[in-house]
C-alpha cells in the first residue's frame, strides 16, 4: 500500500484528512486541478515515454488522448466549478411556505478509483479529477498491466497534488482485493464486466455506491445512403488509429447493407494504406498490450482463418506483439469473435439486408457502450437512435462523443452503470443534499392534530 501502510490505515488516514474539512474548500479544489493540469503539461515527455513503454502508443495519439484531454478537462472544470458548487434553488410547495429549498452538492468523503490499462493516464486521472473537484479524498489504483504508467503516477502525482488527500496505490489483484475489503464512499471502476461483478459484490457488503465503466461489443451500422469513403476513413481511425482497437468504444463489428459491402471493404483498405503505407507493421500503430491479449486475439484470427472469413490482414508477429489490422467478413454467429468483445485490431463486417435487420441484431445482444450509425438519411439516424439502447451514440463518425465533455460518458445494462466527464464527473462524486429552510413565522396550525371536523372540511 502507499507509504507502506495497510489499506485499513490508509482509508483511516484519508478519513481524518476529510474530517478536517480542508478538501471541501473551493481554493483547495482549484489548487489540485491546477496541479493535475501542470502534471499533464510539465510531464508530457515522461508520460508519452511511459505510455510508449506499455503500449507502443504513437506520441501523437498519446498527446491527444492522454495529455491534452486531461489538461483541457482540468481547465474547464476550474472555470465551471463555481457554478457547479453553487446551491441550486428549487420551488417550494404551499405546505412548506414560507421557505427556501436548495440542492446542495456535498462531497461523498473517501473514494476509490480503479483504472484500466488501455488509456492508462486519462482513465486514471479523469475520475480522480472529478473526485477532487467534488471535494473528496481519493485513492487511485492504476492498472498493473500498464506498469510504466502506474509507476509514473505513483511517483509524480504526489508531487503535483495534496498527497495527504490523494493517494496512488500500485498493485494487481491482491492489492485491489485488500482495497475492496474497506468501506468507501464510492468506488469508480473502469475495466471488464467479469471484474465489474467482483467490484459490485465487494461494494454490496458495505452498501457502497459504484460506477462501473465497462465495455462490450460496440456496433457500427452503415446504410446505403452513407458516404462510404468518409465512413470507412472514420471507422478506420476509430478502430486502428485509436490504440489499435484497444479502446472501450472501439468499433467492434459493422452491420452493412449488402450493396455497399465490397466498396466498404475496399475503402477500409485504402484508408489503412493512406494512414500507414503499404506495410502497416512499419507504421506508427499501437502494439497489443501483452502476450495474454496477443494470444487471445491470435486465437480469434486463427479460428476465422480456418473458416476462410479473413478478407484482409491477419499477419502477426509474436516478437513485437503485432497483429495487423484485420477484416473478417460474415463470421458464424456462434464463433468466439461474435461472443466476446474484440478489444484489438480485428474488425468484423456482417452483411445485412436492411437497417431494420441491423437494429434487430443489435437489440438481440447486450446493450453496447457505444453505437455508431453512418447514414445520410435523418430518418434512419433517428430510427437507430430511438430503437436501440447504448451508453452513447456518434452519428456519421466514431469515438468523438467521448471527447465531448458536456456529454455524460458511461454504459447501460451490461456496458456499465453511472457516467462521468465534465459536470457529470462532479455530480457522480457528489451527494445532492436536499435542504429546506424554514423560519418561525406563519406557523399554520392546520397540519397539527387534533384533526377537527372544521379542519377536515378545508
Ligand atoms: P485491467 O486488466 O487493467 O483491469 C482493470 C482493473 O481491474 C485493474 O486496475 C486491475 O488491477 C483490476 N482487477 C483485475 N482483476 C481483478 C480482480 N480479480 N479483483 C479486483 N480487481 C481486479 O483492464 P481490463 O479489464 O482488461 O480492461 C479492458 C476492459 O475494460 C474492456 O472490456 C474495455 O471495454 C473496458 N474499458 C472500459 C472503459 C470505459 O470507460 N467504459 C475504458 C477502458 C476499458
Amino acid at each position: 500500500m502507499a507509504d507502506g501502510v495497510g489499506a485499513e490505515n490508509l482509508v483511516q488516514e484519508l478519513r481524518d484528512v476529510f474530517a478536517t474539512g480542508r478538501t471541501k474548500n473551493f481554493k483547495w479544489r482549484v489548487e489540485q486541478l491546477r496541479g493535475l493540469a501542470r502534471f499533464a503539461s510539465e510531464m508530457e515527455k515522461e508520460i508519452c515515454e511511459a505510455v510508449h513503454k506499455d503500449l507502443s502508443k504513437p506520441a501523437f495519439e498519446c498527446y491527444t488522448s492522454e495529455i491534452a484531454t486531461l489538461e483541457r478537462s482540468a481547465k474547464d472544470t476550474e472555470k465551471d466549478l463555481p457554478k457547479w458548487m453553487k446551491p441550486q434553488k428549487t420551488p417550494v410547495p404551499i405546505a412548506a411556505q414560507p421557505g427556501n429549498a436548495q440542492i446542495i452538492s456535498e462531497p461523498l468523503g473517501v473514494v476509490l478509483v480503479i483504472s484500466a490499462w488501455n488509456y492508462p493516464v486519462w482513465l486514471s486521472l479523469e475520475p480522480v479529477l472529478g473526485a477532487i473537484a467534488a471535494g473528496n479524498c481519493v485513492v487511485l489504483k492504476p492498472s498493473e498491466l500498464a506498469p510504466a504508467v502506474s509507476a509514473l503516477l505513483a511517483k509524480y502525482i504526489p508531487l503535483y497534488v495534496d498527497s495527504s488527500a490523494v493517494k496512488v496505490v500500485e498493485g494487481g489483484i491482491p492489492e485491489t482485493t485488500e482495497l475492496l475489503e474497506q468501506k468507501w464512499d464510492k468506488i469508480f471502476y473502469t475495466g471488464n464486466g467479469r471484474v465489474g461483478r467482483i467490484i459490485l459484490t465487494a461494494a454490496a457488503k458495505h452498501l457502497t455506491p459504484v460506477v462501473l465503466e465497462l465495455g462490450g461489443k460496440s456496433p457500427v451500422i452503415v446504410d446505403s445512403t452513407a458516404d462510404i469513403e468518409v465512413a470507412a476513413r472514420r471507422i478506420s481511425w476509430g478502430k486502428w488509429a485509436s490504440n489499435n482497437g484497444q479502446a472501450c468504444i472501439s468499433p467492434d463489428y459493422i452491420l452493412a447493407e449488402e450493396s455497399i459491402v465490397p466498396k466498404l471493404i475496399s475503402n477500409l483498405k485504402d484508408s489503412l494504406k493512406a494512414f500507414y503505407g503499404d506495410d502497416v507493421s512499419k507504421g506508427e500503430i499501437s502494439r497489443i498490450v501483452n502476450k495474454v491479449h496477443y494470444n487471445r486475439l491470435l486465437g480469434l484470427v486463427n479460428e476465422e482463418r480456418t473458416l476462410d472469413k479473413v478478407v484482409h490482414g491477419g499477419e502477426t508477429n509474436e516478437n513485437n506483439l503485432y497483429i495487423a489490422p484485420t477484416i473478417i467478413l460474415d463470421p458464424p454467429q456462434d464463433s468466439p469473435i461474435m461472443q466476446e468483445e474484440i478489444f484489438g485490431p480485428l474488425l468484423v463486417i456482417l452483411t445485412v439486408k436492411s437497417v431494420d435487420q441491423a437494429i434487430k441484431f443489435v437489440n438481440s445482444r447486450p446493450k453496447p457502450l457505444a453505437l455508431y450509425v453512418f447514414s445520410n438519411s435523418k430518418a434512419v439516424q433517428q430510427q437507430v437512435i430511438e430503437e436501440t439502447s447504448s451508453g452513447g451514440v456518434t452519428v456519421n463518425d466514431t469515438m468523438l462523443h467521448v471527447a465531448t465533455s458536456g456529454l455524460p460518458f458511461g454504459g447501460v445494462g451490461d456496458s456499465g452503470m453511472g457516467a462521468y466527464h465534465g459536470v457529470h464527473s462532479f455530480n457522480v462524486f457528489s451527494h445532492k443534499k436536499a435542504v429546506l429552510y424554514r423560519g418561525f413565522r406563519a406557523d399554520n396550525s392546520i397540519r397539527y392534530p387534533p384533526y377537527t371536523n372544521k379542519k377536515q372540511r378545508l
